[in-house]
């Protein structure tokens, strides 16, 4: 195939064009070193330069605030489900969540095993058309942190801003759309992130925490289950996925050259906001499935009129060169995910296609 895809896929997703031809021009030979990156020693200097790079990076795309580690953890996003209480919920306390949809729940469910929970807020009644206001969030007593999900990837909702939780700490889950807006980090007492849809390939999270979280973890736990193990080793208490962290380190450049999260922000308004008119002006060809205020900017869901047209759009669509444009298999209907990578020309095609197929049935 000559041709890249219209790559909608929800994760793992659409790379820059420019990265993956940077990394192939360097795939066998990383700085004339006679071999690529996934050949070396992680102990050697040429890797630990990448690694710290990555570090480095993230942290100066968000300002530099002073006190914040990046840790890079294997077993994505769903181990920190895990890891988040087996290390930060104490002897007493209440692990606090906002449930907001199908990763929240996830989340939710990993904190029940671990200890007691508290369901803070929840816009389940809407059936996650909706999110909760700040304000409804109710902390239990003894909460030892609260979490979030700041975009729930299969519903397609995303906070527009952050609750303050005073001296109780706040954990968000960024997976669907870390670096695609600027953010306060200050804010945070941890957010994190599977790398494979805006950060690189799959097989690393990418957690930034701030440093005096991570003091005592309990000491039953597992070496590779607690953060102390990754903070007091750079990450590198064994061998760390380092062609993966070597991939975000390009993608963090590639956000640079972009115009850091501003600039990134920019172009994800702007293919969204195109995906979401030609939904809003379909006369109802095209419905959304959330309500208008609390739409993501990452991941687009709208639905037709009956579950057999929505077959025919997917399969039209396919024949068109699109990818990834059916919904997750437990909500149904389509969805678009429009992360930083996807081109601004994909998203137009798309508008093109929905214009389309709507005059073919109408
Ligand atoms: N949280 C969110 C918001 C997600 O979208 C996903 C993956 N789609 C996860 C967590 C789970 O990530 P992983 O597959 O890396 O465990």
């Amino acid at each position: 195939m000559s041709k890249r895809a219209y790559n909608f896929n929800a994760g793992p997703a659409a790379l820059p064009l420019e990265v993956l031809e940077r990394a192939q021009a360097e795939f066998v030979n990383y700085g004339d070193t006679g071999m690529s990156i996934m050949e070396m020693s992680h102990r050697g200097a040429v890797y630990e330069a990448v690694h710290n790079e990555a570090q480095e990076r993230l942290l100066s795309l968000l300002g530099n605030p002073s006190g914040y580690k990046v840790l890079f953890i294997q077993g994505g996003a769903s181990t920190q489900f895990a890891m988040i209480p087996m290390n930060f919920l104490g002897q007493g306390q209440v692990a606090n969540y906002v449930m907001t949809g199908s990763w929240a729940e996830k989340a939710i469910k990993e904190a029940r095993l671990i200890g007691e929970t508290h369901v803070a807020a929840s816009s389940e009644a809407s059936k996650y058309m909706a999110l909760p206001e700040l304000q409804d969030i109710k902390l239990s007593d003894h909460a030892a942190y609260l979490h979030l999900t700041s975009n729930e990837t299969i519903e397609g909702t995303q906070f527009k801003e952050f609750p303050d939780t005073g001296s109780v700490p706040l954990i968000c889950d960024m997976s669907s759309d870390i670096l695609s807006r600027p953010f306060d980090l200050s804010q945070f007492a941890m957010v994190y992130a599977g790398a494979q849809k805006n950060l690189g390939p799959s097989g690393v999270a990418v957690v930034i925490v701030r440093e005096d979280m991570i003091t005592d973890s309990p000491k039953h736990l597992p070496s590779m289950l607690r953060y102390d193990t990754y903070l007091k080793n750079n990450s590198l208490y064994n061998t760390p996925p380092s062609f993966g962290i070597y991939m975000i380190n390009e993608v963090l450049k590639w956000i640079q050259e972009k115009g850091g999260l501003e600039g990134v922000q920019e172009l994800n308004r702007k293919k969204a906001a195109l995906i979401y008119d030609a939904i809003d002006s379909s006369g109802g060809f095209y419905r959304g499935c959330v309500n208008a205020e609390v739409r993501s900017d990452m991941n687009i869901t709208f639905r037709l009129g009956t579950e057999e047209l929505e077959k025919e759009f997917v399969k039209a669509s396919e024949q068109e060169g699109f990818v990834g444009l059916k919904g997750h298999r437990s909500v149904g209907g389509l969805r678009a995910s429009v992360y930083n990578a996807l081109p601004y020309e994909s998203a137009q095609a798309l508008v093109q296609f929905m214009q389309q197929f709507q005059n073919s049935r109408s």
